[in-house]
């Protein structure tokens, strides 16, 4: 059975990046790898759409968190974090870590954050040091609005505004300099098409006052280290090569397509997917649905984890369950990776064919004949 990944990550590696990543590895301190790891990160830079360093860290998305935490604030720092979901959440949970102080605007699981609040907790506190949001929350399929918070932030000169990129970049439009993100994390396993294990953080000259007045301990994650080293494209320590040569590759599939077009790519995806489960009456969970990740509420009575299981072992295909409290009552499709039109009708034809199986009635082929028609404008 063809295996087919609609997970929000780790998702399908196209052929050719794992044919480059296949090539027998060099090593990390020669001009050879140096010279990859210029390209690479100056084809991060493109798909940041930043002029600002980028460094890429060992280690999945949250250490990319953890870096923009222990890098950006000091011990009893406050600051301020925009949470409607798992992943706004980590945030919180890595803030407390490091003995700060989180205050947090809860949107509510699926909802978008009312801007005025924003406004006004940082008029009322203005000690808070960072603003910390995520551009697409994964765990509900929720799109934030970081143009609008960092037009906010950019008006407080000493507060820096952090984003998880991690589930959105490359999917969704987001653009790092115009937008005012001081610190965008992103990770390997969504949009950028790789296998799980590498991490990115962009850091802006107001970010680097930051770190440079910080007093927090750090060590593997201490930016300064990346930064000197990155003058000679290097990094302070061993770099996962493999992956940074598959970086390369999918970053010039990525500059051959055109950001703009992979945002339009990844729209009309989730149009589908979105138009199709109308068709057959299901209800995406989120208020501000995301062009990255869907969230689908299951019909009542049907146990989401079964269902995600029963996909994988009667079809081949990987969908995500519910996380948290949405655990059991929503499966989530990713739209990034190695897919296409034709695997989109797939996963929309398992779900049905899956919706049958469970006792709740479609007439096969409704919500594929909604998704044909975005997909292939008929
Ligand atoms: N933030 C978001 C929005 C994510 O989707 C994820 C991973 N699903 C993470 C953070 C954590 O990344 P990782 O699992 O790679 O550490």
């Amino acid at each position: 059975m063809k295996k087919r990944l609609f997970t929000p990550g780790p998702i399908s590696v196209p052929e050719d990046v794992l044919l480059e990543m296949a090539k027998p590895i060099i090593h990390h301190r020669t001009p050879e790898f140096l010279q990859i790891a210029q390209q690479a990160v100056e084809g991060l830079k493109y798909f940041f759409q930043t002029k600002n360093d980028v460094f890429i860290i060992a280690g999945s998305g949250t250490a990319a968190m953890e870096a923009s935490v222990v890098n950006l604030l000091s011990p009893g720092d406050k600051a301020l974090v925009i949470s409607g979901g798992k992943f706004g959440e980590r945030f919180v949970e890595l803030i407390k870590t490091y003995n700060c102080e989180p205050v947090v605007i809860e949107s509510g699981w699926g909802n978008p954050v009312d801007l005025r609040l924003i406004e006004d907790t940082l008029n009322n506190q203005p000690e808070i040091k960072a603003v910390f949001a995520t551009l697409v929350e994964t765990s509900t399929g929720t799109s934030y609005d970081i143009k609008g918070i960092g037009e906010i932030v950019s008006r407080k000169p000493e507060t820096v505004f952090v984003v998880d990129g991690i589930s959105g970049l490359g999917a969704v439009e987001c653009r790092t300099d115009q937008w005012n993100i001081d610190a965008l994390v992103s990770g390997s396993q969504k949009a950028l098409s790789l296998p799980p294990g590498i991490s990115f953080i962009s850091i802006s000259e107001k970010a680097w006052t930051k770190i440079n007045n910080s007093k927090m301990p750090r060590y593997y994650l201490n930016l300064k280290k990346y930064k000197k080293a990155m003058e000679k494209f290097d990094f302070p320590f061993t770099m996962a090569v493999g992956l940074v040569v598959g970086l390369r590759k999918s970053l010039e599939n990525i500059k051959q397509e055109g950001i703009e077009n992979l945002w339009q790519i990844h729209r009309r995806r989730a149009l589908a997917v979105k138009n199709a489960m109308a068709s057959i009456g299901l209800n995406l969970f989120s208020k501000s649905p995301s062009d990255a990740v869907t969230a689908i509420v299951l019909p009542e009575g049907i146990d989401g984890e079964k269902f995600c299981s029963d996909m994988r072992k009667d079809f081949g295909m990987s969908v995500a369950g519910g996380q948290d409290k949405l655990k059991g009552k929503v499966i989530r499709i990713s739209h990034f990776g190695y897919q296409d039109e034709f695997d989109t009708i797939a996963v929309i034809a398992g779900i049905e064919l899956m919706l049958n199986k469970y006792g709740y009635k479609v007439e096969p082929g409704t919500g594929v004949r909604e998704a044909m028609k975005v997909l292939f404008s008929i």
